[in-house]
């Protein structure tokens, strides 16, 4: 009677962008099919530790003697499939909601960019984003979950899906308590039905699994807290592969850092940096953090209070024993044990960065490039360790070739006897910066100028203002302080412009360019080229200005000062045809087209129809 009052068998379509993330899950990740048993052994974990987490707060729990384990069953003859769990279990509306939507959405961003790509992506980038359950349907064609909720009063059900598009529900009989998948293998995967292919993928991907994972009576997987072992005890490779477990990595981190204090508080942590960035830095890091234990139980995978936003890049996990267990996120993420912790980790980990760039300049350099855009932020939100952070800071420079990196140390050891500040500008890349007129008197008198090719810098390296008493200062800025080299001086003074002339000749730049520019000025800065645009002293830079178009934000234009080359050929003839005659229209002609190419060189040009008709004409009377 009881069975045939059960409700009968309920079916429900997927969300239609489950079903594009299940066609790309197919089709995109097939080069490691594997990775659907440490998605599957990742949910039965974070399920194990649920139930762990009610009975450490005394809830009452169905089917409570059951160990906490996960069991893993293979029929290689029929290629069958099974993993189960004694964890918490999911209630009706668990399964319809939970198995049914794509929690993360930074996957189905990358996943949509792999299929506008085309290309399959690299092993190590896989291992990044959670899949979840649904890469279980690149190596089955139908799958069945049976589950019951930890609750005491839940019941038993039967989730069955071919992952096309729809899956149904029923109640079933079912007394023990947790979930248990399986599914029949595709041929070409039949070999995941033989025990030792299953093993080595655990020990792959899973070795440090808090809880026994069995396959018949055996337990393969380590269930070892290795943070707590003493440094000298563990082995590289146990690192390597620990490091692996926590961060979802397929390459061995880029270096670690164990720590084990006692004091004010206790704790022990073991720390990762990763070889490579994640494909998006700022946005692929949001959701995650530190591993948190309490006295070796797992409490959160993602404890993002353990770090500051700017350290965010760093892996691993972080034992204490001084935070009390049975308290809701909430509470542990706010608690003053945890800003003591975040304290410490972040002090220790600036001091192992300073050791690297000392004793190991290229493994330094490497998180530089990975992870110095995120780093740099620090300076604008941890004014405690600001000293620190701008000690750490790296830049390519005039001084290195093209990918060397330096110091603002190093810069301030290379200065002039005479030179007060640290010069940078910024730009989209080396190459175009290379090019600016605003460089050429720099590179012509051996000043070093620091490349900011790295978009996060306009937003950061203003802020500095200064580094050990020397002012930063942008090259394209009015007020830089430029001396006047001797030497050359006296050998261009014959070739430039005369004083009169020169004032002569700004006044017809100035009543030509009228309110397009700020003001006209005699160039210092320039060797090779006649005009120049800079902004300024307190105007916006010109990099930040660009940046804030392409964001499509209201930017009034802003303007500028022409600097003029006073030695250059172009400017000493049109000095000529003033003198000649000041209304000589290839003198106000010429005098527009050097202001709207220093325009373009910079992006800002709007129209170009005026100054290409404007170049037709100075060309035909150049070739009559
Ligand atoms: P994610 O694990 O990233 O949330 P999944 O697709 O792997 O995404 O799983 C979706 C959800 O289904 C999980 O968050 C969890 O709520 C539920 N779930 C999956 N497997 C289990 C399991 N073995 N026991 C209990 N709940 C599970």
């Amino acid at each position: 009677m009881a069975k045939s009052s059960k409700p009968a068998k309920k079916t429900y379509e997927f969300k239609a962008e489950l079903n594009q993330l299940l066609n790309l899950i197919v089709h995109s990740l097939y080069t490691h099919p594997e990775i659907f048993l440490r998605e599957l052994i990742s949910n039965a974990s974070d399920a194990l530790n649920k139930v762990r987490f009610m009975q450490l707060t005394n809830q009452e729990i169905a089917d409570s003697k059951a160990d906490l384990k996960i069991k893993i069953s293979v029929d290689s003859k029929k290629q069958l499939f099974t993993i189960e769990d004694s964890g918490i279990g999911m209630t009706e509306d668990e399964l319809i909601n939970n198995i049914g939507t794509v929690a993360n959405s930074g996957t189905l961003k990358f996943l949509d960019e792999i299929q506008k790509s085309g290309k399959k992506p690299e092993g190590d980038l896989i291992g990044q984003f959670g899949v979840g359950f649904y890469s279980v349907f690149m190596v089955t064609d139908e799958v069945i979950i049976e589950t019951r909720h930890a609750n005491p009063d839940s019941r038993g059900y039967r989730w069955v899906s071919d992952g096309k598009g729809t899956f149904s529900i029923e109640e079933i009989d079912r007394k023990k308590r947790g979930t248990s998948i399986s599914f029949r293998l595709k041929d070409e995967f039949k070999d995941f039905a033989e025990e030792y292919r299953v093993k080595s993928v655990i020990q792959k991907y899973s070795n440090f699994v808090d809880f026994p994972i069995e396959i018949g009576k055996e337990k393969i997987n380590k269930v070892e807290a290795l943070w707590r072992k003493p440094k000298d005890d563990i082995k590289e490779d146990e690192l390597t592969e620990f490091y692996k477990f926590v961060a979802n990595d397929f390459e061995a981190p880029l270096g670690h850092l164990h720590l084990s204090l006692e004091g004010t508080v206790n704790f022990k942590a073991l720390l990762f940096v990763p070889q490579k960035a994640p494909l998006n830095l700022f946005y692929d890091l949001e959701d995650k953090g530190l591993h948190l234990y309490s006295n070796r139980i797992f409490i959160q995978d993602d404890a993002k209070n353990l770090l500051p936003e700017y350290l965010k890049f760093i892996r691993g996990v972080v034992d204490t024993e001084d935070l009390p267990l049975n308290v809701s996120r909430e509470v542990t993420q706010h608690s003053p044990v945890m800003q003591k912790i975040r304290n410490i980790l972040t002090t220790r980990i600036l001091n192992m960065m300073e050791d690297w760039s000392k004793n190991d300049p290229g493994k330094y350099e490497k998180l530089m490039k990975n992870f110095g855009p995120l780093f740099k932020t620090g300076l604008n939100s941890d004014f405690t360790n600001r000293d620190k952070i701008m000690k750490l800071l790296r830049f390519e420079s005039t001084a290195k070739p093209k990918g060397e990196l330096v110091s603002l140390d190093d810069y301030i050891s290379r200065m002039k006897k005479n030179q007060k500040e640290i010069y940078y500008i910024t730009g989209d890349s080396r190459e175009i910066i290379e090019k600016s007129p605003n460089l050429e008197y720099f590179r012509k008198n051996d000043y070093e100028v620091l490349l900011l090719t790295d978009p996060v810098d306009i937003f950061i390296i203003p802020s500095i203002n200064e580094y050990e008493k020397k002012p930063l200062k942008s090259i394209e800025k009015a007020d830089i302080d430029i001396k006047e080299d001797k030497k050359s001086k006296e050998g261009e003074e014959k070739e430039s412009l005369g004083k009169e002339t020169l004032e002569s000749l700004i006044k017809v730049f100035k009543e030509t360019l009228g309110d397009k520019v700020e003001d006209i000025k005699p160039s210092r800065r320039l060797v090779d080229s006649p005009v120049t645009l800079v902004v300024s002293k307190d105007g916006l830079d010109p990099q930040m200005e660009r940046m804030m178009k392409l964001m499509n934000q209201e930017v009034a234009d802003q303007k500028k000062i022409l600097e003029i080359n006073p030695a250059h050929p172009i400017i000493k003839n049109l000095s000529k045809r003033n003198i000649a005659n000041s209304s000589d229209p290839v003198l106000r002609n010429t005098i527009l087209q050097l202001y709207e190419s220093a325009m373009l060189i910079e992006g800002n040009l709007r129209n170009p129809t005026e100054f290409v008709r404007r170049m037709h004409e100075l060309l035909e009377e150049a070739t009559k």
